[in-house]
Parts: C-alpha cells; sequence; structure tokens
C-alpha cells in the first residue's frame, strides 16, 4: 500500500521535474555545437595527432550568470582531467567567456585572445619561435586571455588592449584555486614562467 503511495506521489509530481529540466535547457547557452570533423576542418596537423585528440562538452558559467556549453579539443589522455577542472569551475562559479575550438577563428590564435575565447588544440608554433607549442597536441589549455594575456619583460602585453589586473573577476593568479588544482594534477602554469609570463596557458607535457 505505501508502496503504491509512493509511486502514486511521484507520478503526481513528476511534471514538476519535467518543467525544470525544461527550464534548465532553456537557460543553457550553447557556444559551440561542432562534430569532430569541423572542429579540426582545415588544421595542418598530421595524422597521428588527430588520431590522440577528442572533443569534449563542457559546460560553465559566463560573464552573463548562465550556465553555458562549450567545446574543447584534447589530447585523449587529459580528456577526464580536464571535465575535473570544468567541475571545479562550475562549483567556484569561475566565469568562462565561452569555449569553441579555435577553427572558428580560422585557427589565429591572436583572434581567439582577442575574443576572450578559451581553447585547446591549435597545430601551431610558440608564439616567436619556430618550436611546436604543446597546443599542437592538445596538451595545453589558454583560459579567459583577454583577461589573463602574456606579458613580456618589457612590458609588451599580448593580446593587444588587454590589462593584467588580479581585481578583476575571470582573473588568474597564483593562489587561484584553479591555479593551485591544476598544479595539482601536475599541470605547469605560464603564470610561473622566468622570462615572461603567460597567465591564461596551463599545459601538460606527459
Ligand atoms: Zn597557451
Amino acid at each position: 500500500m505505501l508502496k503504491f503511495l509512493f509511486i502514486f506521489f511521484m507520478l503526481l509530481i513528476s511534471p514538476l521535474f519535467e518543467m525544470q529540466n525544461r527550464k534548465n535547457n532553456l537557460d543553457l547557452v550553447v557556444d559551440s555545437d561542432m562534430t569532430f570533423e569541423q572542429a579540426l576542418r582545415g588544421t595542418k596537423a598530421p595524422k597521428e595527432i588527430l588520431d590522440s585528440l577528442v572533443l569534449i562538452d563542457v559546460y560553465y558559467y559566463s560573464f552573463d550568470q548562465k550556465m553555458h556549453k562549450g567545446q574543447l579539443v584534447v589530447h585523449k589522455d587529459l580528456k577526464d582531467e580536464i571535465l575535473e577542472i570544468f567541475e571545479m569551475v562550475k562549483i567556484l562559479k569561475y566565469p568562462i567567456a565561452k569555449v569553441i575550438p579555435i577553427v572558428k577563428y580560422n585557427w589565429s590564435d591572436e583572434k581567439s585572445m582577442l575574443d576572450n575565447n578559451t581553447s585547446s588544440f591549435n597545430y601551431r608554433t610558440i608564439s616567436g619561435t619556430n618550436r611546436l607549442s604543446l597546443h599542437a597536441r592538445g596538451r595545453a589549455i589558454d583560459i579567459n586571455p583577454f583577461l589573463n594575456p602574456v606579458v613580456y619583460e618589457d612590458g609588451k602585453i599580448i593580446p593587444r588592449g588587454a590589462k593584467y589586473d588580479i581585481k578583476r573577476i575571470g582573473t588568474l593568479h597564483p593562489r587561484h584555486p584553479l591555479v593551485l588544482e591544476f598544479k595539482h594534477l601536475g599541470w605547469r602554469w605560464g603564470g610561473d614562467f622566468q622570462s615572461y609570463k603567460d597567465y591564461h596557458h596551463f599545459d601538460k607535457e606527459k
């Protein structure tokens, strides 16, 4: 009898859950919804690298305080750690502007940074050198690059027009819980680089 009442009760209130689900779906802002092929279109990466990559969906609050869905192309070995980081991003409500595979910016790191876009895989060299970046293997991620720019020793800042101000929400600094969590997982933070500071950059070589 009790069991019957319980089922009856659940049937009675189930439309409420349904309504809540529908509301959550309506509130979700989709920043990126590509297929794996679309996310890699036009890249010059060799097949062995392409075979090691995966496309993952990530969820985060953006600066509009709404839940957004974005996508990242990462090395398959780092998928779980990235998803763990994004769990923390949600719990902290650390705002991320957008997360869109860089193909949307015609593989231009500069355009992606200017748009404050968070991204990982890009088959490219390290800016100002001819060495392949860890981004070329999906083993690096750049977070809110306009708020967390590259600052050179001579004071030059990339992307142009950006400022590094740790008082602004979404800005990373040495004691930020996300920075600490990345390091705990064995990642390197560009904010610790000696010659210049790359505040948006995290990577893990192995
Ligand atoms: Zn980077």
